[in-house]
C-alpha cells in the first residue's frame, strides 16, 4: 500500500500542508487558522487537512511547525501567543485521531529545515535562517546540527536585546530585535510616521503594514524611508551579532519582510560589513529565501522524514 508523508506549517493566519507519496509531492492544501475558536477547533481542522492531503493513503508520519514555545520531545505546545495555546498536547491529540506519529518543532527551526532540505542552505553545515514576519525567529545550524538548546528554546534571535530603553516587546522586555525590526514593528513605526507626517505617502494609506512601508520607501517617500532605514539598521546589528557568535557561511532571511528583497538585504550586508569581525564577515553570505512562504511546509516534511 502506498504511504504518505505529510508536512504542515501552522501560522497565525494560515495553515499550509503538503503530502509526499513515492518521493513526489502529491497534494498541497491551505486553510485559515481558526485560532480564536480554540485549540480543539484547530486540531479538528488539522485532522481534516491531513486526511484530505493523504487522500486515502496510509499516513507514515506528520511533521508540524508551530509558532511558540514547545517541548518537542513530549509533543507539547507549552505556549503560543499567536495561537492562544497553553499546554496543548498537540502530538498526542493529533496522533490518536490520524493513527500516525506526529513530530513537532518550533516554526522558525522548521523553516531552517526547509531551507536546508529544499532552499538556499542545501549542503550547508553552518547557517542561520531568520524568519521575519509578525515576530522574528531563528533556526541555527552549527557544524551540521540544528541547535535546540536544553529545553527546545535555542535560537530566540527575536528577543536579543539591542536597546534596553527601546519599544516594548511581546515578551515583556524592551528593545528586543523583534520590537525594533519585525513586520509588526515596521507597521507600528509606519503608523506613527504617518501621523507625524500628514503629507507623506504613508498618511494616504488607511491600512499600514510592513509591505506598505517598504513600497512607500521604494517610491521615494522620506518618512517611510526613515522607518525602513531605522528598522534595517537594528536588523543588521542583530545579524552582525549572530554572525559574530556563530560564524555561519550563510544567513538566509525569510518570512514576509524578506519579500522586500534588496531593501532588506543591502542594509543588513552593510551593517554586517561594518560591525562583524573580520573572519566572520568574510565567511558569510547574506541572502533572502528562495522558498518564499513554503520554507515551513518543506521543513515540516523534512521533520516527518527524519522522524521515521
Ligand atoms: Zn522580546
Amino acid at each position: 500500500m502506498q504511504t504518505a508523508l505529510i508536512g504542515i506549517d501552522i501560522g497565525g493566519t494560515n495553515i499550509q500542508g503538503v503530502a509526499v507519496v513515492d518521493g513526489k509531492i502529491s497534494a498541497r492544501g491551505k486553510i485559515a487558522t481558526r485560532a480564536r475558536q480554540g485549540a480543539a477547533t484547530v486540531i479538528a481542522d488539522l485532522v481534516e487537512l491531513v486526511h484530505k492531503l493523504a487522500a486515502g493513503k496510509k499516513i507514515q508520519a506528520v511533521g508540524l511547525g508551530i509558532p511558540g514555545l514547545l517541548d518537542a520531545e513530549r509533543g507539547i505546545c507549552i505556549s503560543s501567543c499567536n495561537l492562544g495555546w497553553q499546554e496543548v498536547h498537540i502530538s498526542r491529540e493529533l496522533s490518536r485521531r490520524i493513527d500516525s506519529p506526529v513530530l513537532i518543532d518550533n516554526d522558525a527551526r522548521v523553516a531552517a529545515l526547509g531551507e536546508w532540505s529544499q532552499g538556499q542552505a542545501q549542503n550547508c553545515r553552518d547557517f542561520i535562517c531568520l524568519t521575519i514576519g509578525t515576530g522574528i525567529g531563528a533556526g541555527i545550524v552549527n557544524d551540521g546540527h540544528l541547535l535546540r538548546g536544553a529545553r527546545w528554546s535555542a535560537g530566540e534571535a527575536g528577543h536579543m536585546i539591542l536597546d534596553p530603553h527601546g519599544p516594548e516587546c511581546a515578551c515583556g522586555n524592551k528593545g528586543c530585535l523583534e520590537a525594533l525590526a519585525s513586520g509588526t514593528a515596521i507597521a507600528r513605526q509606519g503608523r506613527a510616521a504617518a501621523a507625524a507626517n500628514p503629507s507623506s505617502l504613508l498618511a494616504k494609506s488607511n491600512d499600514i503594514d510592513a509591505a506598505v512601508v517598504f513600497a512607500a520607501a521604494q517610491a521615494g517617500d522620506r518618512a517611510a524611508a526613515q522607518v525602513v532605514a531605522t528598522a534595517m539598521t537594528w536588523l543588521g546589528l542583530g545579524v552582525a551579532n549572530l554572525v559574530n557568535l556563530f560564524n555561519p557561511r550563510l544567513v538566509v532571511i525569510g518570512g514576509g519582510v524578506s519579500l522586500a528583497g534588496e531593501q532588506v538585504v543591502a542594509p543588513v550586508r552593510a551593517q554586517v560589513h561594518r560591525y562583524a569581525m573580520k573572519v566572520q564577515r568574510e565567511t558569510v553570505t547574506i541572502t533572502t529565501s528562495s522558498l518564499r512562504d513554503a520554507a515551513g511546509v518543506y521543513g515540516a516534511l523534512e521533520l516527518a522524514r527524519r522522524g521515521l
